[in-house]
């Protein structure tokens, strides 16, 4: 189903890849045994015949923070080229944001989020929006969305601050003004809403109608948040 071919397992396989496979024999000559497969990740910019050009530590939203997942949790893609984004998908963690990051930097866990959204605000992106990250157990939706994870409990409503919505919904505004899609509930989802998934996240005390409202009017106010 993929178009990166042989190589892709499950979720578009644990980086042996293509893009491994350009990566090892352009830096075999410095010791590719060396180096971890995070430290590869951060070279592909250096390798030729990758497509778009990338600034390390760049981000797509305007004011978060770099914080790179492991490379095993992503896999490097060239959206919206080869696969068209039309889906926010809303997360909350079932965990404190630094040990959000701290999975999501381990190259065992096996999932990550392209963004973590921190109780005071703070936006870390760990996956930029160009690549597919694995946090919605979907192959398509994984392909097709961009993933927000958002630091709290699904049976802690006090988790869910005014500062973690606002912000939130000026990053999925953001996401929508970008990729031409409609800031609407058709297109913002909760993981629990991905076909075959068995989360229920962001769960019931997830105020849809509060969020929705500011993404709309975040939507409105147009670009000031773009980066
Ligand atoms: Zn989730």
């Amino acid at each position: 189903m993929g178009k990166q071919g042989a190589g892709t397992g499950r979720d578009g396989g644990r980086g042996v890849s293509r893009r491994t496979l350009i990566i090892g024999g352009a830096a075999s000559a410095v010791g590719v045994g060396l180096l971890a497969r995070s430290d590869l990740a951060h070279m592909w910019w250096q390798v030729p015949g990758v497509d778009k050009p990338r600034t390390a530590g760049a981000v797509d939203f305007k004011g978060a923070q770099w914080v790179a997942a492991a490379a095993a949790n992503w896999r490097r893609a060239d959206r919206p080229a080869d696969y068209p984004i039309d889906r926010v998908v809303v997360h909350v963690t079932q965990g404190s944001y630094n040990s959000t990051l701290r999975v999501f930097k381990d190259p065992w866990h096996g999932a990550a989020a392209h963004y973590v959204v921190r109780k005071d605000g703070h936006i870390a992106q760990m996956i930029r929006e160009l690549d597919v990250a694995f946090h919605a157990g979907n192959k398509d939706y994984n392909q097709r969305s961009v993933g927000i994870e958002h630091e709290g409990f699904v049976d802690r409503p006090e988790d869910f601050t005014a500062a973690m919505y606002e912000a939130s919904a000026r990053l999925t505004a953001a996401i929508c003004r970008r990729y031409g899609f409609p800031p609407d509930r058709k297109h913002v989802i909760g993981h629990v809403e991905v076909p075959g998934t068995d989360h229920t996240d962001p769960g019931p005390h997830w105020d849809w109608d509060r969020y929705m409202r500011l993404v709309r009017a975040a939507h409105e106010r147009g670009g000031a948040a773009t980066a």
